[in-house]
Protein backbone atom coordinates (compact mmCIF):
# COMPACT_ATOMS: atom_id res chain seq x y z
CA UNK A 1 0.00 0.00 0.00
CA UNK A 2 1.69 3.34 -0.89
CA UNK A 3 0.13 6.25 0.81
CA UNK A 4 2.03 8.49 -0.82
CA UNK A 5 0.21 11.71 -2.33
CA UNK A 6 2.25 11.14 -5.71
CA UNK A 7 1.07 7.90 -6.05
CA UNK A 8 -2.84 9.25 -6.07
CA UNK A 9 -1.46 11.83 -9.09
CA UNK A 10 0.21 9.11 -10.89
CA UNK A 11 -2.74 6.68 -11.02
CA UNK A 12 -4.52 10.39 -12.10
CA UNK A 13 -1.96 10.85 -14.83
CA UNK A 14 -2.95 7.18 -16.51
CA UNK A 15 -6.59 7.37 -15.83
CA UNK A 16 -8.30 7.24 -19.35
CA UNK A 17 -11.55 8.58 -18.54
CA UNK A 18 -9.55 11.98 -16.98
CA UNK A 19 -10.78 14.44 -19.65
CA UNK A 20 -14.74 13.74 -18.44
CA UNK A 21 -13.58 16.03 -14.91
CA UNK A 22 -13.15 18.93 -17.45
CA UNK A 23 -16.62 18.91 -18.42
CA UNK A 24 -17.99 19.29 -15.12
CA UNK A 25 -18.71 21.97 -12.72
CA UNK A 26 -17.11 21.08 -10.06
CA UNK A 27 -16.98 23.74 -6.80
CA UNK A 28 -13.97 25.40 -6.50
CA UNK A 29 -11.33 23.59 -3.48
CA UNK A 30 -14.98 21.40 -2.81
CA UNK A 31 -14.33 17.06 -3.03
CA UNK A 32 -17.69 16.14 -3.94
CA UNK A 33 -18.61 12.72 -3.18
CA UNK A 34 -22.16 12.84 -2.86
CA UNK A 35 -22.53 11.88 -6.90
CA UNK A 36 -24.54 8.80 -5.53
CA UNK A 37 -27.62 11.39 -4.19
CA UNK A 38 -27.08 14.12 -6.92
CA UNK A 39 -24.74 13.88 -9.72
CA UNK A 40 -23.25 17.17 -10.37
CA UNK A 41 -24.03 19.45 -13.69
CA UNK A 42 -21.96 19.23 -16.98
CA UNK A 43 -21.43 21.54 -19.54
CA UNK A 44 -23.06 18.87 -22.05
CA UNK A 45 -26.07 18.36 -20.15
CA UNK A 46 -26.13 22.00 -19.79
CA UNK A 47 -26.24 22.53 -23.39
CA UNK A 48 -28.48 20.21 -24.40
CA UNK A 49 -30.78 21.94 -21.57
CA UNK A 50 -30.20 25.15 -23.72
CA UNK A 51 -30.99 23.31 -27.22
CA UNK A 52 -34.52 22.69 -25.98
CA UNK A 53 -35.33 25.76 -24.66
CA UNK A 54 -34.58 27.27 -27.94
CA UNK A 55 -36.72 24.62 -29.99
CA UNK A 56 -39.57 25.74 -27.97
CA UNK A 57 -38.52 29.49 -28.39
CA UNK A 58 -38.25 29.16 -32.13
CA UNK A 59 -40.65 26.46 -33.24
CA UNK A 60 -43.37 26.50 -30.45
CA UNK A 61 -46.06 23.55 -30.74
CA UNK A 62 -44.21 22.31 -33.87
CA UNK A 63 -40.85 21.29 -31.51
CA UNK A 64 -42.88 17.84 -30.94
CA UNK A 65 -41.70 16.98 -34.53
CA UNK A 66 -39.69 19.38 -35.50
CA UNK A 67 -35.64 20.56 -34.43
CA UNK A 68 -32.68 18.80 -33.34
CA UNK A 69 -34.21 16.12 -30.60
CA UNK A 70 -38.43 16.31 -31.61
CA UNK A 71 -39.76 16.05 -28.45
CA UNK A 72 -42.71 13.38 -29.27
CA UNK A 73 -39.77 11.11 -29.94
CA UNK A 74 -37.59 11.95 -27.19
CA UNK A 75 -38.30 9.32 -24.57
CA UNK A 76 -37.61 6.81 -27.14
CA UNK A 77 -34.14 7.96 -28.20
CA UNK A 78 -32.78 8.32 -24.46
CA UNK A 79 -34.12 5.01 -24.05
CA UNK A 80 -31.91 4.04 -27.07
CA UNK A 81 -28.83 5.53 -24.93
CA UNK A 82 -29.80 4.19 -21.99
CA UNK A 83 -30.05 0.45 -23.42
CA UNK A 84 -26.32 0.07 -23.17
CA UNK A 85 -25.97 0.95 -19.58
CA UNK A 86 -27.77 -1.75 -18.54
CA UNK A 87 -27.49 -4.68 -21.23
CA UNK A 88 -31.25 -4.34 -22.76
CA UNK A 89 -32.28 -3.75 -26.32
CA UNK A 90 -33.39 -0.13 -27.39
CA UNK A 91 -36.91 -1.03 -27.36
CA UNK A 92 -37.02 -2.76 -23.84
CA UNK A 93 -36.32 0.43 -22.33
CA UNK A 94 -38.12 4.14 -22.34
CA UNK A 95 -37.35 7.34 -20.42
CA UNK A 96 -40.18 8.06 -18.17
CA UNK A 97 -41.42 9.38 -15.05
CA UNK A 98 -39.84 8.59 -11.44
CA UNK A 99 -38.19 5.82 -9.56
CA UNK A 100 -41.47 5.97 -7.07
CA UNK A 101 -44.00 6.09 -10.11
CA UNK A 102 -42.47 3.62 -11.97
CA UNK A 103 -42.65 1.01 -9.60
CA UNK A 104 -46.45 2.36 -9.40
CA UNK A 105 -46.62 1.76 -12.84
CA UNK A 106 -45.08 -1.62 -12.84
CA UNK A 107 -46.64 -2.87 -10.05
CA UNK A 108 -49.90 -1.51 -11.42
CA UNK A 109 -48.98 -4.07 -14.19
CA UNK A 110 -47.22 -6.88 -12.92
CA UNK A 111 -49.09 -7.85 -9.98
CA UNK A 112 -52.04 -9.92 -10.45
CA UNK A 113 -52.46 -11.51 -7.07
CA UNK A 114 -54.34 -15.34 -7.67
CA UNK A 115 -55.61 -17.76 -5.99
CA UNK A 116 -52.48 -18.62 -3.21
CA UNK A 117 -50.20 -15.94 -4.70
CA UNK A 118 -51.16 -13.07 -2.84
CA UNK A 119 -47.19 -11.51 -1.49
CA UNK A 120 -45.17 -8.77 -2.87
CA UNK A 121 -41.45 -9.97 -1.80
CA UNK A 122 -39.16 -6.92 -0.78
CA UNK A 123 -36.49 -6.30 2.08
CA UNK A 124 -36.10 -4.44 4.87
CA UNK A 125 -33.35 -2.12 3.65
CA UNK A 126 -34.47 -1.13 0.76
CA UNK A 127 -35.50 3.21 0.49
CA UNK A 128 -38.25 3.73 2.17
CA UNK A 129 -40.51 5.29 -1.23
CA UNK A 130 -40.22 1.87 -2.52
CA UNK A 131 -41.65 0.32 0.50
CA UNK A 132 -44.32 2.96 0.49
CA UNK A 133 -45.16 2.14 -3.14
CA UNK A 134 -45.56 -1.46 -2.85
CA UNK A 135 -48.03 -0.88 0.67
CA UNK A 136 -50.04 1.18 -1.44
CA UNK A 137 -50.32 -1.36 -4.50
CA UNK A 138 -51.30 -3.87 -2.11
CA UNK A 139 -53.91 -1.38 -0.42
CA UNK A 140 -55.38 -0.90 -3.88
CA UNK A 141 -55.57 -4.36 -4.44
CA UNK A 142 -57.43 -4.62 -0.96
CA UNK A 143 -54.99 -6.70 1.08
CA UNK A 144 -53.43 -6.04 4.18
CA UNK A 145 -50.17 -4.94 3.57
CA UNK A 146 -48.70 -6.67 7.08
CA UNK A 147 -50.02 -9.81 5.58
CA UNK A 148 -48.91 -9.18 2.62
CA UNK A 149 -45.44 -7.77 1.90
CA UNK A 150 -42.67 -9.68 2.78
CA UNK A 151 -39.42 -8.22 3.91
CA UNK A 152 -36.77 -9.84 3.80
CA UNK A 153 -34.50 -9.44 6.99
CA UNK A 154 -30.67 -8.37 7.47
CA UNK A 155 -28.32 -10.26 9.82
CA UNK A 156 -26.17 -7.10 10.30
CA UNK A 157 -28.61 -4.46 9.97
CA UNK A 158 -26.44 -3.59 6.52
CA UNK A 159 -26.66 -6.35 4.14
CA UNK A 160 -28.88 -9.45 2.72
CA UNK A 161 -27.59 -12.72 1.97
CA UNK A 162 -28.64 -14.14 -1.01
CA UNK A 163 -29.71 -17.40 0.47
CA UNK A 164 -32.35 -15.68 2.85
CA UNK A 165 -34.19 -13.89 -0.48
CA UNK A 166 -33.94 -17.51 -2.01
CA UNK A 167 -35.64 -18.92 1.14
CA UNK A 168 -38.08 -16.15 1.08
CA UNK A 169 -39.44 -16.97 -2.27
CA UNK A 170 -42.15 -19.32 -1.31
CA UNK A 171 -45.39 -19.99 -3.52
CA UNK A 172 -47.48 -17.18 -1.97
CA UNK A 173 -45.23 -14.89 -3.34
CA UNK A 174 -46.51 -13.43 -6.70
CA UNK A 175 -43.48 -10.98 -7.07
CA UNK A 176 -40.16 -9.58 -6.05
CA UNK A 177 -39.02 -6.46 -6.48
CA UNK A 178 -34.97 -5.43 -5.01
CA UNK A 179 -32.60 -3.10 -5.53
CA UNK A 180 -29.80 -3.78 -7.18
CA UNK A 181 -27.18 -1.78 -5.28
CA UNK A 182 -28.76 -1.24 -1.23
CA UNK A 183 -28.48 2.72 -0.81
CA UNK A 184 -26.88 2.58 2.51
CA UNK A 185 -24.62 -0.14 2.69
CA UNK A 186 -24.08 -0.15 -1.13
CA UNK A 187 -24.31 -3.66 -1.02
CA UNK A 188 -24.57 -5.16 -4.79
CA UNK A 189 -26.91 -8.11 -5.29
CA UNK A 190 -26.46 -10.61 -7.35
CA UNK A 191 -29.18 -9.86 -9.75
CA UNK A 192 -28.72 -13.51 -12.18
CA UNK A 193 -28.86 -15.75 -9.55
CA UNK A 194 -32.01 -14.05 -8.01
CA UNK A 195 -33.60 -13.79 -10.84
CA UNK A 196 -32.96 -17.29 -11.74
CA UNK A 197 -34.12 -18.76 -8.37
CA UNK A 198 -37.30 -16.43 -8.81
CA UNK A 199 -38.11 -17.71 -12.46
CA UNK A 200 -37.69 -21.43 -11.38
CA UNK A 201 -40.32 -20.60 -8.66
CA UNK A 202 -42.88 -18.85 -11.12
CA UNK A 203 -41.98 -15.82 -9.64
CA UNK A 204 -41.65 -12.37 -11.69
CA UNK A 205 -38.77 -10.28 -10.38
CA UNK A 206 -38.05 -6.88 -10.84
CA UNK A 207 -35.12 -4.37 -9.46
CA UNK A 208 -34.78 -0.88 -8.35
CA UNK A 209 -31.57 0.43 -10.36
CA UNK A 210 -31.32 4.01 -8.56
CA UNK A 211 -27.84 3.28 -7.15
CA UNK A 212 -26.31 1.07 -9.60
CA UNK A 213 -27.38 2.80 -13.35
CA UNK A 214 -24.31 4.82 -14.73
CA UNK A 215 -21.89 3.33 -11.88
CA UNK A 216 -22.29 -0.62 -12.62
CA UNK A 217 -23.20 -2.90 -16.58
CA UNK A 218 -25.96 -4.64 -16.30
CA UNK A 219 -26.80 -7.77 -18.06
CA UNK A 220 -30.66 -7.66 -17.67
CA UNK A 221 -32.36 -9.23 -21.00
CA UNK A 222 -29.65 -11.87 -20.68
CA UNK A 223 -30.51 -12.86 -17.01
CA UNK A 224 -33.98 -12.38 -18.10
CA UNK A 225 -35.38 -10.03 -15.19
CA UNK A 226 -39.12 -9.40 -15.65
CA UNK A 227 -38.46 -5.06 -15.76
CA UNK A 228 -36.21 -2.57 -13.93
CA UNK A 229 -36.78 1.26 -12.80
CA UNK A 230 -34.63 4.31 -11.96
CA UNK A 231 -33.68 7.63 -11.22
CA UNK A 232 -31.20 9.76 -13.44
CA UNK A 233 -30.46 12.39 -11.19
CA UNK A 234 -27.84 9.76 -8.96
CA UNK A 235 -24.58 8.69 -11.04
CA UNK A 236 -26.64 9.70 -14.69
CA UNK A 237 -25.85 13.20 -13.57
CA UNK A 238 -29.52 14.27 -15.24
CA UNK A 239 -29.90 16.77 -12.48
CA UNK A 240 -32.61 17.29 -9.50
CA UNK A 241 -35.75 15.66 -10.41
CA UNK A 242 -34.54 15.01 -14.10
CA UNK A 243 -37.14 12.09 -15.75
CA UNK A 244 -36.56 8.53 -14.63
CA UNK A 245 -36.74 5.20 -16.73
CA UNK A 246 -37.89 1.62 -17.34
CA UNK A 247 -36.99 -1.79 -18.72
CA UNK A 248 -39.52 -4.19 -19.99
CA UNK A 249 -38.15 -7.66 -20.63
CA UNK A 250 -39.60 -7.88 -23.96
CA UNK A 251 -40.89 -11.11 -23.60
CA UNK A 252 -43.49 -8.77 -21.38
CA UNK A 253 -44.49 -6.61 -24.45
CA UNK A 254 -47.88 -5.98 -25.45
CA UNK A 255 -49.07 -6.28 -21.60
CA UNK A 256 -51.79 -3.41 -20.80
CA UNK A 257 -50.36 -1.11 -18.68
CA UNK A 258 -51.61 -1.41 -15.30
CA UNK A 259 -51.77 2.72 -15.27
CA UNK A 260 -52.96 3.95 -18.44
CA UNK A 261 -52.32 7.31 -20.55
CA UNK A 262 -52.50 8.68 -24.01
CA UNK A 263 -48.34 8.32 -23.96
CA UNK A 264 -49.02 4.62 -23.65
CA UNK A 265 -49.99 4.67 -27.17
CA UNK A 266 -48.55 3.39 -29.97
CA UNK A 267 -47.23 6.32 -31.74
CA UNK A 268 -48.87 6.60 -34.97
CA UNK A 269 -52.20 5.69 -32.81
CA UNK A 270 -51.83 8.66 -30.04
CA UNK A 271 -53.55 11.62 -32.20
CA UNK A 272 -56.52 9.73 -33.25
CA UNK A 273 -57.97 10.94 -30.12
CA UNK A 274 -59.96 7.12 -29.90
CA UNK A 275 -61.31 6.21 -26.50
CA UNK A 276 -60.10 2.56 -26.87
CA UNK A 277 -56.15 2.90 -26.01
CA UNK A 278 -53.83 0.86 -28.91
CA UNK A 279 -50.76 0.53 -25.98
CA UNK A 280 -47.40 0.67 -27.75
CA UNK A 281 -45.87 -2.69 -28.65
CA UNK A 282 -42.79 -1.77 -26.79
CA UNK A 283 -41.25 -0.23 -23.32
CA UNK A 284 -43.29 2.75 -24.24
CA UNK A 285 -46.18 1.65 -23.20
CA UNK A 286 -45.66 2.15 -20.04
CA UNK A 287 -45.54 5.95 -20.15
CA UNK A 288 -48.51 7.48 -19.07
CA UNK A 289 -48.88 11.68 -19.74
CA UNK A 290 -46.90 14.03 -21.49
CA UNK A 291 -43.19 13.74 -20.79
CA UNK A 292 -41.57 15.98 -19.07
CA UNK A 293 -39.48 17.64 -21.67
CA UNK A 294 -37.45 20.54 -19.81
CA UNK A 295 -36.42 17.64 -17.10
CA UNK A 296 -35.34 15.16 -19.38
CA UNK A 297 -33.59 17.78 -21.95
CA UNK A 298 -30.10 17.39 -19.65
CA UNK A 299 -30.16 13.57 -20.20
CA UNK A 300 -29.24 14.42 -23.62
CA UNK A 301 -25.81 15.59 -23.19
CA UNK A 302 -25.04 13.56 -19.89
CA UNK A 303 -26.07 10.21 -21.59
CA UNK A 304 -24.12 11.12 -24.52
CA UNK A 305 -20.91 11.58 -22.00
CA UNK A 306 -21.49 7.79 -21.18
CA UNK A 307 -21.95 6.59 -24.59
CA UNK A 308 -18.31 8.07 -24.67
CA UNK A 309 -17.09 6.49 -21.88
CA UNK A 310 -18.49 2.86 -21.86
CA UNK A 311 -20.04 1.59 -18.60
CA UNK A 312 -17.24 -0.91 -18.51
CA UNK A 313 -14.61 1.71 -18.21
CA UNK A 314 -16.99 3.85 -15.51
CA UNK A 315 -17.07 0.54 -13.63
CA UNK A 316 -13.62 -0.21 -13.59
CA UNK A 317 -12.54 3.09 -12.55
CA UNK A 318 -15.04 3.17 -10.03
CA UNK A 319 -14.08 -0.10 -8.30
CA UNK A 320 -10.46 0.96 -8.33
CA UNK A 321 -11.50 4.55 -6.96
CA UNK A 322 -13.30 2.53 -3.72
CA UNK A 323 -10.53 -0.30 -3.31
CA UNK A 324 -8.23 2.75 -2.89
CA UNK A 325 -10.11 4.78 -1.20
CA UNK A 326 -11.23 1.60 1.88
CA UNK A 327 -6.84 1.03 1.63
CA UNK A 328 -6.37 4.75 2.99
CA UNK A 329 -9.14 4.27 5.30
CA UNK A 330 -7.69 1.34 6.79
CA UNK A 331 -4.06 2.68 6.50
CA UNK A 332 -4.45 6.19 7.89
CA UNK A 333 -8.01 5.97 10.05
CA UNK A 334 -7.77 2.78 12.05
CA UNK A 335 -7.55 4.35 15.12
CA UNK A 336 -10.04 6.92 15.24
CA UNK A 337 -13.58 4.20 15.52
CA UNK A 338 -14.58 3.84 11.45
CA UNK A 339 -16.04 0.57 10.51
CA UNK A 340 -16.15 -0.32 7.01
CA UNK A 341 -19.85 -1.43 6.29
CA UNK A 342 -20.17 -2.07 2.55
CA UNK A 343 -19.06 -5.39 1.06
CA UNK A 344 -15.27 -5.37 -0.05
CA UNK A 345 -15.18 -8.03 -2.43
CA UNK A 346 -15.56 -6.28 -6.33
CA UNK A 347 -18.36 -8.96 -6.59
CA UNK A 348 -21.07 -7.36 -4.22
CA UNK A 349 -19.34 -4.06 -3.85
CA UNK A 350 -21.36 -0.85 -5.31
CA UNK A 351 -19.98 2.57 -6.07
CA UNK A 352 -19.98 4.04 -2.98
CA UNK A 353 -18.19 3.28 0.87
CA UNK A 354 -20.19 3.08 3.80
CA UNK A 355 -18.31 4.27 7.25
CA UNK A 356 -20.00 3.83 10.26
CA UNK A 357 -19.17 5.98 13.18
CA UNK A 358 -21.07 7.04 16.21
CA UNK A 359 -20.60 10.74 15.72
CA UNK A 360 -21.19 10.58 11.72
CA UNK A 361 -24.17 13.13 11.64
CA UNK A 362 -21.32 15.57 13.20
CA UNK A 363 -18.14 14.47 11.62
CA UNK A 364 -20.14 15.41 8.11
CA UNK A 365 -20.64 18.24 9.41
CA UNK A 366 -16.67 18.90 9.57
CA UNK A 367 -16.20 17.62 6.35
CA UNK A 368 -18.36 20.10 5.00
CA UNK A 369 -17.02 22.94 6.64
CA UNK A 370 -13.63 21.20 5.45
CA UNK A 371 -14.65 21.30 1.41
CA UNK A 372 -15.81 17.53 1.43
CA UNK A 373 -19.27 16.84 0.50
CA UNK A 374 -20.23 13.43 1.48
CA UNK A 375 -23.61 12.32 2.98
CA UNK A 376 -24.92 11.30 6.16
CA UNK A 377 -27.55 8.54 6.90
CA UNK A 378 -29.34 8.47 9.63
CA UNK A 379 -28.18 7.35 12.68
CA UNK A 380 -24.41 6.33 12.46
CA UNK A 381 -23.37 6.30 8.27
CA UNK A 382 -21.26 8.69 6.35
CA UNK A 383 -21.57 7.25 2.42
CA UNK A 384 -18.29 8.91 0.23
CA UNK A 385 -19.14 8.20 -3.73
CA UNK A 386 -15.98 9.11 -5.68
CA UNK A 387 -17.26 9.29 -9.22
CA UNK A 388 -15.48 7.59 -12.37
CA UNK A 389 -16.26 10.57 -14.44
CA UNK A 390 -15.04 13.52 -12.22
CA UNK A 391 -13.65 12.14 -9.33
CA UNK A 392 -10.03 11.75 -9.32
CA UNK A 393 -7.36 9.54 -6.75
CA UNK A 394 -5.79 12.76 -5.32
CA UNK A 395 -9.35 13.97 -4.43
CA UNK A 396 -9.37 10.65 -2.56
CA UNK A 397 -5.92 11.20 -0.82
CA UNK A 398 -6.76 14.66 -0.23
CA UNK A 399 -10.06 13.77 1.47
CA UNK A 400 -8.49 10.99 4.16
CA UNK A 401 -6.20 13.60 4.44
CA UNK A 402 -8.91 16.45 5.57
CA UNK A 403 -10.80 13.43 7.62
CA UNK A 404 -7.50 12.47 9.36
CA UNK A 405 -6.62 16.49 10.43
CA UNK A 406 -10.55 16.65 11.89
CA UNK A 407 -9.80 13.10 13.95
CA UNK A 408 -7.20 14.33 15.18
CA UNK A 409 -7.91 17.80 16.39
CA UNK A 410 -11.70 16.57 17.63
CA UNK A 411 -12.93 19.27 15.21
CA UNK A 412 -16.23 17.92 14.62
CA UNK A 413 -17.01 18.51 18.57
CA UNK A 414 -17.68 21.79 17.21
CA UNK A 415 -20.89 20.66 15.80
CA UNK A 416 -24.28 19.31 16.73
CA UNK A 417 -24.32 15.23 16.45
CA UNK A 418 -27.89 15.54 15.01
CA UNK A 419 -28.93 15.06 11.25
CA UNK A 420 -29.81 18.34 9.09
CA UNK A 421 -33.60 18.62 7.28
CA UNK A 422 -31.94 17.19 4.01
CA UNK A 423 -29.85 14.24 4.55
C1 LIG B 1 -33.12 7.67 -4.99
C2 LIG B 1 -34.02 6.53 -4.77
C3 LIG B 1 -35.42 6.68 -4.85
C4 LIG B 1 -36.05 8.01 -5.10
O1 LIG B 1 -37.26 7.90 -5.76
P1 LIG B 1 -37.84 9.14 -6.58
O2 LIG B 1 -39.15 8.66 -7.05
O3 LIG B 1 -36.87 9.46 -7.65
O4 LIG B 1 -37.95 10.28 -5.61
C5 LIG B 1 -36.20 5.54 -4.66
N1 LIG B 1 -35.65 4.34 -4.42
C6 LIG B 1 -34.31 4.17 -4.33
C7 LIG B 1 -33.74 2.82 -4.07
C8 LIG B 1 -33.46 5.26 -4.49
O5 LIG B 1 -32.14 5.10 -4.40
Amino acid sequence: MNIEKSYAERLDKEDELKTFREEFYLGKDTIYFDGNSLGLLSKRAEQSVSKLMASWKEYGIDGWTEGAHPWYYLSEELGNLTAPLIGAEADEVIVTGSTTTNLHQLVATFFQPEGKRTKILADELNFPSDIYALKSQLALKGLDPDKHLIQVKSNDGNTLETNDIVRAMTDDVAIIILPSVLYRSGQLLNIRTLTKEAHARGILIGFDLCHSIGSIPHELSECGVDFAFWCTYKHLNGGPGSVGGLYINKRHFGKHPGLAGWFSSAKDKQFDMEHTLFPASTAGAYQIGTPHVLSIAPLIGSLEMFEEAGIDRVREKSLRLTAYLMELIKAELSDYGFAIANPQDEISRGGHVFLLHPEAARICKALKANGVIPDFRNPNGIRLAPVALYNTFTEVWEMVARLKKIMDKKSYKEYENKRGVIA
